[in-house]
Parts: C-alpha cells; sequence; structure tokens
C-alpha cells in the first residue's frame, strides 16, 4: 500500500505503473472517493458536534423548567439525525469503494526498473558458467527420473491430478539436500530459521500483498475462511503484523516449507515434467530492515547473492535478469530474477526471485519501527528465494548427467547424500 497523501502528490506517476504492471485501475476515481470519503467525514463530524451542542441545551432547558422551547429543538435534532444517517451510509460507501481502490495500487517502481510488457523484455544483467553442451543427447529430467526411478508423474497425476508428482528414493534425497544445503547457507548467513503455518487467515495474504489480484492463484480450504499458502513470505512477514519492531540490525527470517499454487492462468504452459507444479517446496529468505532505500538496495543485492552462493555451490550455470515493469507484481518495487540453465529447455528457467518491496508490505501489514528521533516509520520488506524444488532438480540432474545415465553429486552436496558422488541408474 502507498501513502494517499503520496499518491495525490504523484498521481500521474501512480497511474503509469498501474498501466506498466497491467493493473486495471484509475487513480482519478481513487481520488475522487478519497476527496469524497474526508468531505463526508467532515460533513458527519460537524452534524455529530451540532447534535452534541443541541442535547445539551435540552439538558440544561430541562433542568430550567424551560419545557417551550424544548420541541423546536428536539425538532432539530430529529432532522440532524436523518441527515446523519444518510451522511454515514455515503461516508460508508466511499469508505469502502476508497479502501478497494487502494488494494489495487501498485507499488511504486524503481528508477532502474526496465520497462517491459512481459518476462521477454527482461534485461539480462550476468551469466555465470557455461550452458552445458553434450557431443551426446542429452536426456531431461523426467526421462532421468525414470531411469533412477526417482520422478513419478503419472502416478501423481492418478493420486491428485494434472501437475503432481511423486518423488521416490534418490529423488526425495535430492530433494531434501538441495533444502537442507540452502537452509544451512542461510543459517550460515545469521538468519533465523522459523517452522511457519501453511495456511493463513485472508487479511495476512491482503496485507503481504497477495489478494486481492492472486486470490485466483490461492487454493482456500472449503467452508473455511483460511487458505493454503502459495509461499512462506506470507507467515515470514505476518508473524511481525502490528507490531513495533527493532531493526537497529536488519531482520533476517528464512523457512522452509511446502507451497501451494492454483497456477490459474497457466493452462497448457510448462505442462511437461516438474516445471510448474502445484505442491513444491521452498526455502525463503525475508528481510525486514529500516526505510533506508539506499540500505534495502544493498540488502536486496546480498539476498540475490545468497541465492547465487547456492547456485555456484550446485554447480549449475545461470543468469540475472532484471524484471520489467510488466513482468513484476503489484508489491514489487525492484526485483531480479536468476534463471538457471535447463538442457531440456535449451534455454534458462527461472529458479529464484529477489524482491525489494520498501515499506508496501509494511504499511498493508502495519509493522512499524522508532527512527532514530523516536518517531514511528514503517519498514522496508525483501525477499528471495534461497532454493524452490522439485524446479532446482530440473537442472541439477539435466546439467550434471553422463552419457550412462548416472548422474554426478556436486561436492557441496555430497555430505546431505550420505557421502555419494555419483548415482546410477535403476534401469
Ligand atoms: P515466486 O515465489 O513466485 O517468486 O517463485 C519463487 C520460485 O519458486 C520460482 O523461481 C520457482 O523456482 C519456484 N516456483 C514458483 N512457482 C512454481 C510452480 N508452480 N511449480 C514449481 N516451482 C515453482
Amino acid at each position: 500500500m502507498l501513502d494517499i497523501k503520496w499518491i495525490r502528490m504523484n498521481q500521474e506517476r501512480v497511474q503509469t505503473v498501474a498501466d506498466q504492471k497491467g493493473i486495471v485501475i484509475s487513480i482519478a476515481e481513487l481520488l475522487e472517493w478519497d476527496e469524497k470519503r474526508r468531505a463526508l467525514l467532515a460533513e458527519t463530524e460537524g452534524l455529530r458536534e451540532s447534535r452534541n451542542k443541541l442535547s445539551q441545551q435540552i439538558g440544561s432547558l430541562t433542568r430550567q423548567g424551560d419545557f417551550g422551547q424544548i420541541e423546536p429543538i428536539k425538532l432539530r435534532v430529529k432532522q440532524i439525525n436523518d441527515s446523519l444517517l444518510q451522511c454515514e451510509m455515503n461516508l460508508s460507501e466511499a469508505e469502502t469503494r476508497y479502501s478497494e481502490l487502494m488494494m489495487l495500487v501498485p507499488n511504486n517502481v524503481s528508477h532502474d526498473t526496465p520497462y517491459g510488457k512481459s518476462d521477454l523484455d527482461n534485461v539480462e544483467l550476468k551469466r555465470v558458467g557455461e550452458p552445458r553442451m553434450a557431443d551426446y543427447s542429452l536426456k531431461d529430467h523426467v526421462a532421468l527420473g525414470e531411469l533412477h526411478e526417482m520422478i513419478d508423474v503419472p502416478r501423481g497425476v492418478k493420486t491428485a491430478g494434472s501437475r503432481n508428482y511423486y518423488l521416490k528414493g534418490e529423488g526425495v534425497l535430492l530433494h531434501r539436500a538441495v533444502q537442507q544445503l540452502a537452509f544451512d547457507l542461510l543459517i550460515a548467513q545469521g538468519f533465523t530459521p522459523l517452522e511457519v503455518p501453511l495456511t493463513a487467515r485472508p487479511e495476512a495474504l491482503r496485507n503481504t500483498g497477495f489478494f486481492p489480484l492472486g486470490e485466483d492463484q490461492t487454493y482456500r480450504i472449503a467452508e473455511e475462511d483460511r487458505w493454503l499458502v502459495g509461499t512462506s513470505e506470507v507467515p515470514l512477514v505476518t508473524y511481525y503484523a502490528n507490531e513495533i519492531v527493532n531493526v537497529d540490525e536488519p531482520i533476517k527470517l528464512a523457512a522452509a516449507s511446502v507451497c501451494f499454487r492454483s497456477e490459474v492462468g497457466s493452462t497448457g504452459k510448462d505442462v511437461h515434467g516438474l516445471y510448474r507444479v502445484h505442491q513444491f517446496a521452498k526455502v525463503e529468505q525475508v528481510i525486514l530492515c529500516d526505510a533506508d532505500p539506499e540500505l534495502s538496495d544493498r540488502i536486496l543485492q546480498e539476498i540475490t547473492a545468497n541465492a547465487e552462493r547456492l547456485l555456484q555451490l550446485l554447480e549449475l550455470p545461470y543468469r540475472v535478469v532484471a524484471v520489467c515493469t510488466g513482468d513484476m507484481s503489484q508489491k514489487t518495487y525492484k526485483q531480479y530474477d536468476i534463471e538457471t540453465w535447463m538442457p531440456s529447455r535449451q534455454a534458462y528457467g527461472e529458479t529464484h526471485s529477489s524482491s525489494n518491496l520498501h515499506d508496501f508490505q509494511a504499511r498493508r501489514s502495519n509493522i512499524r519501527y522508532r527512527d532514530a528521533d523516536g518517531r514511528l516509520q514503517y519498514c522496508h520488506t525483501l525477499n528471495n528465494t534461497a532454493v524452490a524444488s522439485p524446479r532446482i532438480l530440473i537442472p541439477l540432474l539435466e546439467n550434471h548427467q553422463d552419457e550412462d545415465g548416472s548422474i554426478s553429486i556436486p561436492a557441496a552436496l555430497r555430505p546431505y547424500m550420505g557421502g555419494r558422488e555419483r548415482l546410477y541408474p535403476l534401469h
């Protein structure tokens, strides 16, 4: 959420960013409702004040036994009550419409965010490592998964429908190993680990910026007003909702959680294998810091570097892109994606998403701190994937395969895989 005073002063800018992010909203209409609700609020208060004065007059006239003058005043009070009722109804309508529109207002974007319509317009900032080439034909992760009996999509579909899967045997070990490696890296960096609720109330999703626009991406628990989280960012940020926090040092939180996504709108997209599924595991980094744009930008680089470090340990080629306006969500101020080389796609595929939200989430979630002068300020929040699996298994299996279908395990992962250096196909 943006500060309404800032929106009033930057109407054109906010409208432009909304258009660039593809959010349908008229900022002029929002400001009209804002004006209306403020006028109605003043009118309501004025009427209440007049009514109170008249009630006091009635009281003193009654005490003096001067009943002759009371009737016309009572009539006036009745007229005020009628006007007040109408005014309160109009105010409630204006407040509702204003709040609905405020929920759609996008965060501003940084000056260095590229303009663009979709992920095709994201701008590559750097490449690390060489895309895997071989003089034999590389198998894709589904074929490798079958050879090793570690990935079973047909049985996942049998049990839970499309975009579901089973991992089995060494597939499970790899899935857990990458998460534990990522988690250990974060703990070594001073992150506090949390085990979090995987369901959330709608206000938690609204306040972290996932509702109302991402509501169709989220599974609701039938008959209950609770939803399955699509990322632990929701419970991690909400942990501090309505609190005054100490950010003398940035607060660094990490969670490993299952994530659920309906993937509405992705029909027919990435249907093969493990790339886009309904349920996956993610180790997430969330940071809260004071509202210093230079500091939060520095932290954005740090959490991006944490993810890069993991990919380097996994010995995977990747690139970092600056995400353009059209590929950004409502809540994001600045974003980098990290894409890892996936031989079966003959392309880099997104594996990490690193975002600075400035005070957008903290305003909605009401997370504040006291600045050096003792004034309450909304803090900045940031988040990035540390690892998401099984998507990361795609580059891991495909880049580390050999001609015989065996898979070499990167040195950093071996301690989490019982010391094994290579996995051999079962067939
Ligand atoms: P996000 O929280 O949307 O920024 O996504 C963070 C990371 O989670 C992505 O970069 C992917 O690695 C992974 N991810 C997101 N959605 C899915 C999905 N439907 N299936 C598998 N992995 C996903």
